[in-house]
């Protein structure tokens, strides 16, 4: 590329919460090192601009909810050489995704018939985009060069990424989990008792698996620097899972923690699978929706919500 030309940036958002752009701030100063080498052309939270000129590289976040979150994509498609999945909502559904566990009529019911605050009785046919089927993730509706996950990613990582972009180059793709940050000790305790987040407060120094806590650390891809084990609140896997998990079939968030939880404390293999079978909407949030995980012989999310929901 000649270095005289700036490289140029298209970014766009689709259903998300709009975290992943506001994180690019997080950056602070040092976002001055990258600006100098790009021109940001289309950018829906800096720029009015309608169309997609050609770009060098294209970030996009959030899921594929809508028709028009679908044909944004592609138009961010067909205007960049490259296009980066940014943040965990692009790469596996993210939170939009946890409405795998309804389909379209309940949402759409749940936001405008039944709620209280729209009081519209009906849900809108026009003005409003349609909803796909189910979310999407990015890479299902585009093909995608680039993935950093996250939730968003932290600054530290952004950095790195938009740096790798200028400097022409792949970014760092540190592989650990949210664990290898994490300083508090694995070890063999008494605990026989499966505890909630609001349930009394955690040694500091211990792991929050060997106290009970359902954290699901050992099995997420660590982009955050692991800020929450760090302030005493378990990991609930906003980053997405580690590639051991995405890549082996037959490994899987539940029966990951489950073995290491078991072996941790006193508590039998069984009831940790089965509690988190009963909340599998929040420990399956973030990745539910992707193929590489819904596909998992082991992942019988629609099953066990069904059998959670007959029992209530
Ligand atoms: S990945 Fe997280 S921060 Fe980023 S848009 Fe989705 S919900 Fe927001
Ligand atoms: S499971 Fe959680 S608390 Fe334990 S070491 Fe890993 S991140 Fe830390
Ligand atoms: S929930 Fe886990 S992956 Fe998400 S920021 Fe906290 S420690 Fe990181």
């Amino acid at each position: 590329m000649n270095a005289a030309r700036k490289i140029g940036l298209n970014l766009e958002w689709l259903s998300d919460c709009g975290g992943c752009h506001v994180a690019i701030v997080d950056v602070h100063e040092k976002i001055l090192d990258i600006l100098g080498a790009v021109q940001i052309q289309h950018c829906p939270v800096l720029t009015d601009i309608k169309d997609y000129p050609h770009a060098d590289i294209g970030i996009v976040s959030g899921a594929i909810r809508t028709e028009h979150d679908r044909h944004v994509a592609q138009e961010m498609r067909a205007s960049c050489d490259k296009v980066i999945a940014w943040g965990t909502c692009a790469i596996y559904g993210g939170i939009p995704g946890a409405a795998l566990a309804h389909s379209r009529e309940e949402i759409l019911q749940a936001v405008y018939t039944r709620n209280p605050t729209t009081r519209t009785n009906e849900a809108p046919h026009s003005q409003v985009a349609l909803l796909e089927k189910q979310v999407i993730p990015l890479d299902e509706v585009i093909g995608v060069d680039m993935y950093l996950p996250g939730c968003p990613p932290h600054a530290a990582f952004i950095f790195d990424a938009l740096l790798a972009l200028v400097e022409g180059r792949a970014p760092k793709a540190r592989q650990e989990t949210v664990c290898a940050r994490c300083t508090r000790s694995m070890k063999k305790s008494e605990e026989t008792r499966l505890k909630s987040n609001h349930d009394g407060i955690p040694d500091p120094d211990l792991c929050l698996l060997s106290q009970g806590y359902v954290c699901l650390g050992s099995v997420t891809l660590d982009r955050c620097l692991s800020p929450c084990p760090s302030q005493g609140v378990m990991c609930t896997g906003c980053a997405g899972p580690t590639m051991q998990i995405l890549t082996e079939p037959n490994r899987d968030l539940r029966t990951e923690v489950a073995d290491r939880m078991s072996r941790l404390t006193a508590i039998p293999r069984e009831e940790i699978v089965a509690s988190m079978e009963r909340s599998g909407k929040s420990h399956y949030a973030y990745a539910m929706a992707s193929k590489m995980v819904g596909e998992k012989p082991t992942f019988l999310i629609r099953k066990w919500i069904a059998e959670v929901e007959e029992e209530a």
